[in-house]
């Protein structure tokens, strides 16, 4: 009898184990790609010696014979991979913007969301027609319906919801914001960050703390929609000055920013302001 008993502890012990093992491989998968919150240690390897991004869709004219709408979209290149973040409003805009820029649809690898408004994923459907190879990373909490509907056309979908490496030197922060959940991208360089913001809906200074907490790095770049169109130039200036002691080196508020937010932006940070709309082109060794 007892050795039964024992018999058949073992083999309660051995399933045990095989479950056990079974399961932290399968929690290790599961978490590949994401980082932690104080950097990984191959944060400082995987720097970008530079990176080159044109804005191909936004409400601000920067470059004449490319349309403007509202929404933002801008092509990322320099890294292992070409990733295009957001896609505007509007599917033929973009595409036509694009073509304008002699930007080829089938050369980009990847597409990143920021976030779900309309003026920031209206031209996915259209993208996807084009190339229905990439891969799209979107917050986790989009609806499965959204998501679904990018499968259809055989479009890998890749939910985000921790601060994640998406390839060498690029970087989500993750899920930010209670209300409207958004992701910024990093673009880590040689000179350092690269911070692009879709609306920045979770705010602009919060989403600056946050990258310099996962990538603990000197920011180069602020860019995109920083959501400053409501506030006053009171509120406008404490936020130019938290960027400013941040370290952030160059701003380029453009989209959803608002004309007194950029007035004020240009104002304080004079040669060090970047003037972007459609068309603009910024490499980072020209920073
Ligand atoms: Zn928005
Ligand atoms: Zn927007």
């Amino acid at each position: 009898m007892g050795k039964i008993l024992g018999l058949f502890s073992l083999i309660i012990i051995s399933i045990g184990l095989i479950l056990g093992i079974t399961l932290s491989l399968s929690q290790e998968k599961d978490k590949k790609g994401e980082i932690m919150e104080n950097g990984s240690e191959n944060i400082n390897i995987n720097k970008i010696k530079e990176t080159n991004i044109t804005v191909t869709f936004d409400n601000n004219q920067y470059k004449d014979g490319l349309k403007t709408s509202w929404g933002f979209s801008c092509l990322i290149k320099g890294a292992e991979k070409t990733i295009l973040f957001d896609t505007g409003g509007d599917d033929s805009i973009l595409l036509e913007n694009m073509k304008k820029l002699e930007i080829d649809s089938e050369k980009i690898d990847l597409i990143v969301l920021s976030h779900i408004h309309g003026d920031h994923i209206g031209g996915l459907d259209g993208f996807l027609k084009t190339n229905p190879k990439v891969y799209v990373y979107l917050p986790k909490s989009f609806p499965t319906s959204l998501k679904r509907n990018i499968e259809k056309y055989g479009t890998k979908v890749v939910d985000v919801q921790k601060p994640m490496e998406i390839c060498k030197g690029i970087y989500s922060t993750g899920e930010l914001g209670t209300w409207i959940i958004e992701q910024s991208l990093i673009i880590h360089t040689n000179k350092g960050m690269v911070v692009i913001t879709g609306c920045a809906h979770p705010g602009i200074v919060k989403i600056v703390e946050k990258a310099k907490n996962i990538i603990k790095d000197k920011v180069l770049l602020v860019m995109g929609g920083f959501h400053l169109g409501n506030k006053s130039s009171k509120q406008i200036e404490t936020i130019i000055s938290s960027l400013k002691n941040m370290e952030v080196k160059y701003a380029g508020p453009c989209h959803c920013s608002g004309d007194n937010a950029r007035k004020l932006f240009e104002k304080e940070y004079q040669k060090n302001y970047i003037n972007i709309g459609v068309g603009k082109v910024i490499n980072t060794k020209d920073l």
